[in-house]
This record gives structure tokens, sequence and C-alpha cells, in this order.
């Protein structure tokens, strides 16, 4: 129930796949108005939903797409790449020694100087203070053992946290699309 328009910069479309998924939950998958007015155009979407707000040129008119389907599935990447924010990701934008979630950075488990490599699965997310107060020791050394144990997460694992962390702005019209539901189905 909008009380008032978007403005045209905030009128992004929800990307889904051709199986009427998104593209991706987190970052959710949006376009800029003028990337899915093109799409439109090059007949590589369908358009499902639709906001309010037209766009005009001297030819046309049209309502800009709140939802859009592409005609051709893409398949979703199998492995996640290892980026900070995949690695907060997983461990739910939490330290892992202490559940902050203020101040973050990522901490060697098994230190460098001790031969520890950088990897999913020696590196946990870390709150700065614990980074420093854990400093190069072994996790027994400092009595710091991180809550999860480090691990290479799948792309569904990813998503399932992702779905946790909804965008601030959501359309009416995406919700149809979008189950935030995952504290539910316990
Ligand atoms: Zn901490």
């Amino acid at each position: 129930m909008d009380v008032a328009l978007p403005r045209l910069e905030q009128c992004h479309a929800l990307v889904l796949n051709a199986d009427y998924k998104p593209l991706s939950y987190y970052p959710l998958s949006l376009w800029p108005w003028q990337e899915a007015v093109k799409s439109v155009f090059l007949d590589r979407v369908n358009v499902l939903a639709e906001y309010e707000k037209t766009v005009n040129s001297p030819s046309f008119e049209m309502r800009l797409p709140s939802v859009i389907s592409l005609k051709s599935y893409v398949k979703p990447a199998r492995a996640p790449a290892f980026t900070r924010f995949n690695l907060f990701l997983r461990d739910r934008f939490q330290c892992q020694y202490c559940g902050s979630g203020q101040d973050l950075t990522f901490d060697h488990v098994i230190p460098r100087s001790k031969g520890g490599v950088t990897s999913w699965e020696n590196i946990t997310t870390a709150c700065a203070p614990c980074n420093l107060k854990k400093g190069g020791r072994m996790p027994q050394q400092a009595h710091m053992i991180p809550r999860q144990k480090p691990y290479r997460p799948g792309m569904m694992q990813l998503h399932n946290n992702g779905r946790k962390f909804p965008p601030n702005y959501l359309h009416e019209s995406w919700y149809d699309f979008l189950y935030w539901d995952i504290e539910l189905e316990k």
C-alpha cells in the first residue's frame, strides 16, 4: 500500500529466473528501471507486474515493470566465490568468538605465522576487538574457539542465510515471489 509513488530511481524491477525464482536472494536480484525497460524491448523478459509509474518518450508510454522473468533459464552458479561478503554471510554477520555484529573483520583460525592458509576452512568472521585479542595465537592457546567450525558453504546455504536479511525496501508486488519465512519452517 504505497502512499506516495516511488521516485523513478527507486523503481527497481525484481528479476526472476525462467522458473520464477529470484536469480539471487542476497543481494536480491534487482535491476534499475532502465535495464528492465531495455530488456522488455529486446524481448528477453516477461513482465509479471508493473508500477503505477510510467515513462514517456514521443513515440511510446509504458508502465515501469516491477517484476520480470527471464525468457531463458540461467543456471545459477554452483560454488560461491570466496569473498569477504560471502564469508560474512556464511557466518551470519556475527563474530564467531563473541557474537558481535559490529566492526567485522576476518581471522585466520590457525594463524598465518603458524602455517594457516587463507581458505574457507581456516577463515572465520571476527570483530576487530576479538581479532586483536587473539593475535597470532592458536585457538587453544588463546582459549578462543570459533562457535562454528569454518567450512566451505554451498550456494543453498548462503541463499538460506541471505533470506534472513531481507533488503530494507520491498515493493508489494515482490512479496508473492519472495519467501522470507525461513524462521517459521522449523
Ligand atoms: Zn568478537
